[in-house]
């Protein structure tokens, strides 16, 4: 039996992951479509990357202030118009998201707005889309990609859901009226201490509650110790081993109950940020009756991204961890690439991390102790940013850079910085990393002078006992 088909691809979801694997499949030729029901750009550009990084500048600059005198400058008096720092990182992400859809008609991209559900569809499901201006269209592709994102996790049980006004997620903490003046931050990933670090530096009692032993997780645990003395130095105080038992509403903000060594403890504030991780919007897509798997909440899938449904794709964030905006592009151009028959980029190559705070955190590849897991050996090296001539002259001297080699091989196997921009710096060691390079190609590699990037070599050659500059 034959099919219409209307598209070659279909993209559900227009976050980063799903726009770049548009504008690919548009470069090879595929007639494509892209459905978003809300916001072209996703979470990244509306709700998420970008907002953050333009309020936490502020923060930045707003700090820096405070330090002039050591610069030998002065201003009268250093203020805050809240409500214009708010306008600010609006309009950055309404140029970026207008920006999107340039690139979707540049490429001749359809855009359809509406929210999209399969069923099944020969050669691949149809998506039946509930168009935002009323209505339904059904469309036929070759090929669908599933790119519908994630959502703040919740747990309204013990009182862990926003209201808009005294507990907040990322989408009401990005558009807040008002700076609060105390705050219980309940998670320490990247957006807990980002949004922990923005609003510490407009002057709240930030408190950051961390269920586990230590603050960023999934860092390398000597720069969680590290970055934790350095959020402290600004104000910032933190709960760790800490577990959250109730959030209680009053009428004047929030009581958070916690535990921590058995020992309970109530925590006062205004407002409350529950940053606890995410969840992958797989609810309404009609994935059961195709027979898509799905574990907990994201879609399990292949090597090359398929659900293992004919012609059925998923990236990004509802194909699972790590959520971030780079690691969702870069496998949605990968599986683009697979369709079209071509041999894709490498989707083992390492996705660094990179936190946002003052100062930042940036790692790629393993952790020292994920790297001796299974009695592997390493070399480690290190070298503070106090040491290092361009940091002095800019007054950025926190922070440090370690390197983890296999000891056997002099492979790099990961790389982890706490410091002042770190996190401009962190692809020269994915490239390293993705190219396979050992510590003789690092040490052999030119780095330019005074730079930051020094103590990245410097780390290198004290992995091998040949630090020059400490
Ligand atoms: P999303 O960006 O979530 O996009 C999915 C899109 O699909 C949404 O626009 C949604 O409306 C749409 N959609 C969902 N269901 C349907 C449907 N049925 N029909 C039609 N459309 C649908 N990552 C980084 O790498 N760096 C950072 O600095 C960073 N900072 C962050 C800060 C915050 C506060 C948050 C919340 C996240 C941050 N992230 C960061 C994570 C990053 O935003 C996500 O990893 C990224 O957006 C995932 O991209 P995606 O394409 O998978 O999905």
């Amino acid at each position: 039996m034959s099919m219409a088909v209307d598209f070659d691809l279909l993209v559900i979801g227009a976050g980063p992951g799903g726009y770049e694997a548009a504008i690919r499949a548009a470069q090879l030729g595929m007639k494509t479509a892209i459905v978003e029901r809300e916001l072209l750009g996703g979470i990244c550009l509306n709700w998420g990357c970008i907002p953050t990084k333009a309020l936490l500048k502020t923060g930045e600059t707003f700090e820096h202030l405070s330090h002039l005198k050591d610069f030998g400058l002065s201003v009268e008096k250093a203020s805050f118009d809240f409500a214009k720092v708010v306008e600010r990182s609006r309009k950055v992400a309404a140029q970026l998201n207008s920006g999107v859809g340039y690139l979707m008609k540049k490429n001749k991209i359809e855009v359809i707005e509406g929210t999209a559900r399969l069923e099944k569809g020969s050669p691949a499901p149809k998506a039946v889309i509930a168009l935002k201006a009323g209505g339904e269209r059904t469309v036929q592709a070759k090929n669908v990609i599933l790119a519908t994102g994630a959502r703040a996790r919740t747990i309204p049980a013990i009182g862990l859901e926003p209201d808009g006004e005294k507990v907040w997620t990322y989408r009401e903490a990005l558009v807040p009226k008002f700076a609060p003046k105390s705050m219980v931050v309940i998670g320490s990933g990247a957006i807990g201490i980002e949004f922990a670090s923005f609003f510490r530096a407009l002057g709240s009692e930030v408190t950051v509650v961390e269920m586990l032993d230590r603050i960023v997780p999934v860092e390398d645990a000597e720069i969680s110790a590290a970055a934790q003395k350095a959020f402290e130095k600004r104000g910032l105080k933190f709960r760790v081993g800490a577990k959250v038992n109730k959030l209680t509403k009053s009428k004047t903000g929030v009581s958070v109950d916690i535990e921590a060594g058995g020992k309970a403890e109530t925590l006062q504030a205004e407002v409350a940020i529950v940053a606890i991780g995410i969840v992958g919007n797989v609810e309404n897509l009609g994935l059961e009756a195709l027979g898509v798997k799905v574990d907990r909440t994201h879609v399990v899938i292949d090597e090359h991204l398929s659900t293992g449904v004919a012609g059925l794709y998923a990236i990004g964030d509802i194909a699972g961890p790590p959520w971030l905006a780079h690691k969702a592009s870069h496998e949605g151009i990968h599986c683009v690439e697979h369709i079209a028959g071509l041999k894709p980029s490498n989707l083992s190559a390492p996705i660094p991390g990179c936190t946002y705070s003052e100062p930042q955190i940036a790692s790629v590849g393993l952790t020292e102790a994920q790297a001796k897991e299974g009695g592997r050996e390493v070399k480690v090296g290190r070298f503070p940013f106090r040491v290092n001539g361009k940091a002095i002259a800019a007054g950025a001297t926190e922070g440090f850079v370690k390197t983890v080699f296999d000891a056997k091989t002099g492979a790099l196997l990961g790389a982890h910085m706490l410091g002042h921009e770190v996190t401009e710096m962190i692809h020269g060691f994915s490239l390293a990393i993705t190219m396979e390079a050992t510590e003789a190609e690092l040490i052999g590699t030119v780095f330019p002078h005074p730079t930051m990037s020094e103590a990245m070599r410097e780390s290198v050659l004290d992995a091998y006992g040949r630090a020059i500059n400490i």
